[in-house]
């Protein structure tokens, strides 16, 4: 057989004029398209075609063999593209019309298998049709009757479609997941309530250090209180009670929870040589809490949850997995700029409250060299990565400090301030 035309192929006057078939004539078709041209003119110009520029692209003439169901001899035909059915003429110069609708398809699902097309029963007539696009063709022209037709191109495109598609569902939800989410909890963060990030922080404290984990000597509370309100005393309107829990465990940690809190482990505590560097942990921490910086982390960690659960179809674990990832990432994780944010303004803090800086530089300096020595233990470092550019940043800052300072807190006092969690830890039952 030819290759697909490039241009329709019209016969010159390949009919006979003949009545259809038997069996042709109950749709009607070979008389209402009126084929009656003569029968010499047919039999000379027969399967002779011109090339006429058809200014749409759909082929609509296509070569094939007929079988009529009684004999095995088959005939080559013409097979004509129309709105509603395949007019069919055969190289007896018979002319007849198949409704898309009475026509199955029997071969031809595979790409390369040759099209078989049957018409009536029990013993069908037969269409057998090698050339390329004939049912993409079909599909084009009559896309609502020529669904049951099987296109195998089709099926590569639809497939071809569907990679596509997942491929754009990966590539953004990539995106998303690594740019947009960020950028849309950054745009989110100041318009959350205060009462809800209370709220927010309420819960978190109460399932991560649950009360009786919490060292309660209460001279030792009321001296960090008083540090607290030396570092805020200067704040205009400070929109938390901000409140300090320090936690009977030997982590090295501390974080903030949104809403004012600031929790601080034992671990971290003992290893503070003096009353700034506290003050330096606490004014770091209070400033990721007055710029919300916890909150936009827990609205990531729960978007990106969310977003897994669209993923995933899971539904219910989108809240769970952020508040889950936070935690066992040890707690809030944040991007570079709000570590050096909660650095320098936190800085200022200490500058504005009279405290000396370089507690807050000591105290890194100690951690930083802890967590080479026994990483396991540092959780700190994991949630407040430690540079080197960090530290010298740090101490420029400090530098622009003046003085005086005030020295917050005498030897016994500090000693005092860190045995918070004996009272709890010897007598367990007094409140
Ligand atoms: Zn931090």
């Amino acid at each position: 057989m030819g290759g697909r035309p490039k241009y329709s192929l019209h016969p010159l006057s390949p009919h006979n004029g003949r009545p259809a078939r038997s069996g042709v004539g109950s749709a009607g078709e070979p008389e209402r398209l009126g084929h009656r041209g003569g029968a010499g003119r047919a039999s000379q110009s027969r399967f002779r075609f011109r090339c006429r520029l058809n200014p749409s692209p759909l082929p609509m003439e296509w070569r094939g063999y007929y079988l009529d169901g009684q004999t095995a001899h088959r005939q080559t035909a013409i097979i004509l593209l129309t709105g509603s059915g395949l007019k069919v003429t055969t190289e007896r110069e018979k002319t007849f019309f198949w409704p898309y609708r009475e026509i199955r398809q029997t071969q031809g699902f595979y790409p390369g298998e040759q099209i078989r097309l049957e018409w009536g029963g029990p013993d069908p007539q037969i269409l057998l049709i090698s050339e390329e696009g004939f049912l993409n063709a079909l599909h084009r022209l009559a896309p609502d009757q020529a669904a049951h037709f099987n296109d195998p191109t089709r099926r590569k495109r639809r497939l071809k479609l569907a990679f596509l598609a997942a491929l754009f569902t990966v590539v953004f939800s990539l995106t998303f997941y690594f740019w947009g989410i960020p950028a849309l909890a950054s745009m989110l963060t100041p318009h959350v309530p205060f009462s809800w990030e209370e709220r927010m922080g309420e819960a978190i404290v109460d399932q991560w250090v649950p009360p009786e984990s919490r060292c309660r000597g209460e001279s030792q509370s009321a001296l960090i209180e008083d540090l607290v309100k030396k570092l805020t005393g200067s704040l205009p309107d400070a929109p938390y009670r901000f409140r300090v829990i320090v936690v009977d465990h030997p982590l090295v940690n501390a974080f903030a929870v949104p809403g004012g809190t600031t929790v601080i482990f034992r671990g971290l505590l003992e290893r503070m040589q003096t009353a700034e560097e506290l003050a330096a942990v606490l004014a770091h921490e209070l400033q990721h809490n007055l710029r919300r910086h916890a909150t936009r982390s827990i609205l990531q960690d729960t978007s990106m949850g969310l977003l897994l659960s669209a993923l995933t179809g899971d539904s219910t674990g989108g809240i769970a997995f952020g508040l889950q990832s936070a935690k066992t990432l040890g707690l809030m994780h944040y991007s570079r700029q709000n570590e050096e944010e909660a650095d320098r303004e936190g800085m200022r803090m200490l500058i504005d409250a009279g405290i000396d800086p370089k507690g807050m530089i000591t105290f890194f300096e100690m951690i930083k060299k802890e967590g080479m020595e026994m990483p396991a233990a540092l959780k700190y470092l994991s949630s407040h990565p430690l540079t080197e550019e960090r530290i010298e940043r740090l101490k420029s800052l400090a530098k622009e400090a003046q003085g005086p300072f005030v020295h917050l807190l005498p030897d016994d006092r500090w000693e005092e301030l860190l045995h918070i969690c004996q009272s709890q830890a010897g007598q367990p039952s007094i409140e």
